[in-house]
């Protein structure tokens, strides 16, 4: 079995919705940015969390997880927003530029059949904030019969939070790998480096 996939969005997740004011929240800090294809002299605004480099490290550092970017930033995510908060390139699911005019075209987020096919029969936790229904009862069937299938959903004005990261380390300390119990993934995102290094099991 591969080792578990942990998708992440980023709008809504690592970049909160701004508020009324065309604010972030006081915890992220706003950045401009040129997404590919957009005309350079009109950068956009984004707001990122400096916290977020050493929760999603943290989760990285145990190498539990297979971490992969699954968002409309595509390949931008790797130069415009991980390297903003410290984070090294990440694999990336190249999403097709579809012509859609709402993120649920068939009532379910418009990822997902797309992540479908690219996670085959693996595990997942997927961490995006625009699930419906149907993607919960589509996490629930995978779980049941394909492979163990985690949806975090952050509240888009928020953000990821730690809650959110360990919620996939107490998913991921329960699925065997090669046999075991996961335990090295089971300490809390906000412990120190030290604190949180893998050993092997004994
Ligand atoms: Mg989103």
């Amino acid at each position: 079995m591969n080792l578990p996939h942990l998708l992440l969005d980023i709008d809504g997740v690592l970049i909160p919705f701004p508020n009324t004011d065309q604010q972030g929240p006081p915890t992220h800090v706003r950045h401009l940015v040129v997404p590919t294809g957009h005309n350079p002299t009109q950068p956009v605004p984004i707001w990122l969390n400096p916290r977020h480099e050493t929760l999603i490290n943290n989760l990285l550092d145990t190498h539990q997880l297979h971490p992969v970017w699954c968002t409309s930033w595509r390949h931008d995510a790797n130069t415009h927003i991980g390297p903003r908060i410290g984070l090294p390139d990440l694999d990336v699911i190249d999403l097709p530029r579809t012509a859609i005019t709402t993120s649920h075209p068939n009532g379910y987020l418009w990822k997902r059949d797309h992540v479908t096919r690219w996670a085959a029969d693996d595990p997942l936790a997927w961490i995006d904030d625009d699930f419906t229904l149907l993607d919960h009862e589509w996490a629930a069937h995978r779980t049941a019969t394909t492979a163990p299938t985690l949806l975090i959903q952050p509240d888009p004005h928020i953000g990821l939070t730690p809650e959110h990261l360990d919620r996939v380390l107490t998913w991921v300390a329960g699925i065997p790998v090669q046999g075991h119990v996961n335990q090295a993934a089971t300490r809390p995102m906000n412990a120190t480096p030290q604190q949180r290094e893998v050993r092997p099991a004994a």
